[in-house]
């Protein structure tokens, strides 16, 4: 961190100053006096370091981070990908295209037991579906919740497939407890209270990116996971709010290689969610697969028009069929170039 301090300070300000800082933080400070101004140089762990604070005080003109303020999700501290590995033997990162497949929302035991089945059969490694569901409107279906999560239970059982489901509240952590990976939604991307919570489980969290977040924040997220202990998180890009209205949102593909630099976890894409429509899904998820994403979450309903929620993004099983076929293909053929 660099600090550039007002024009005619005198020593003993600065003096002073240097002592708060070093008194505070775990930094040694190197100081540069010239003509104008005096400029200092943090070293060490600046995480901790809150840039508002200082730019508030008396003797500071401005304030430059050169480190990321994220530090456990950091590729610089940790230069190997990261592996998710479940207790099944299903892995998210590391060289293979995790596929996750499921509906929306769980709505009946014929629907999510059919499904899972039928995705398992073309490829899929886990199990989603929504049993709380992050509604617009407070009218729409909310999901079946706690009936719901037991539904899910039932078609891992039959099918072995682990579930990524979607947490909406601290409360209902209890309710989770077969949940294979706890899906946090990109509307809870920054409830920190929910992921200071996750962060005490020893449990993958897949982390979605919220609608209007950078990456920067969504490292920040993941980071407050890590930092109370569970290293386990998958991020996702799940598209972002731009000014185009041609699809439900704007799919961020850049993210993936963005992430993938800056951070160890890996990462996954999100295409249903993207963009809105099903026709879309498997160009989108081809990309995904093409560009290095370590796996994709995608929306299958045995019967899209008549989905309770997030049908015209749904594809069906057949289609999710050819798309995993194509995808892994695509996958295996970049990663051998
Ligand atoms: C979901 O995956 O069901 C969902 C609601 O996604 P997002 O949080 O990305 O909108
Ligand atoms: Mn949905």
């Amino acid at each position: 961190m660099i600090i550039v301090l007002k024009p005619q300070q005198n020593q003993e300000q600065i003096d002073s100053f240097v002592q708060k800082l070093t008194s505070r933080y775990d930094v040694t400070v190197n100081t540069w006096v010239g003509t104008h101004s005096t400029v200092l140089g943090l070293l060490g762990d600046t995480t901790a370091i809150d840039d508002e604070y200082i730019a508030a005080q008396d003797v500071v003109e401005a304030v430059r981070r050169v480190q990321e303020p994220y530090k456990k999700a950091n590729r610089k501290f940790h230069p190997e990908d990261s592996v998710i590995t479940l207790p099944g033997g299903q892995t998210i990162g590391g060289g293979r295209l995790a596929l996750i497949a499921g509906p929306c929302s769980v709505e009946s035991e014929e629907q999510i037991c059919g499904v899972a089945e039928a995705v398992k059969e073309s490829g899929a490694a886990f199990l989603r579906g929504g049993a709380f569901k992050p509604r617009t409107s407070p009218y729409a279906f909310q999901g079946m919740k706690s009936e719901g999560l037991e539904l899910l239970s039932k078609a891992k059982k039959k099918t072995g497939l682990p579930i990524v489901t979607e947490i909406m509240s601290i409360e209902h952590l209890p309710l989770f407890d077969d949940v294979d990976v706890i899906q946090v939604g990109a509307r809870n991307m920054q409830n920190f209270e929910l992921l200071k919570r996750l962060g005490r489980l020893d449990k993958p969290i897949l982390l979605k990116r919220g609608l209007a977040n950078t990456v920067e924040e969504l490292l920040m997220s993941a980071e407050y996971i890590m930092a109370e202990g569970n290293q386990q998180v998958i991020l996702c890009e799940r598209g972002i709010r731009t000014y185009e209205t041609m699809t439900r949102n704007t799919l961020d593909i850049s993210a993936v290689p963005v992430i993938k630099r800056l951070s160890h976890l890996p990462v996954i894409v999100d295409p249903s969610h993207a963009s809105g429509v099903s026709w879309l899904i498997e160009p989108l998820a081809i990309a995904a697969a093409a560009i290095g994403a370590d796996g994709l979450i995608i929306e299958v309903h045995n019967d899209p028009p008549h989905a309770l929620c997030d049908g015209a993004q749904s594809i069906t099983p057949a289609q999710f069929d050819s798309l995993a076929k194509r995808v892994t293909q695509v996958y295996d053929m970049v990663q051998a170039l």
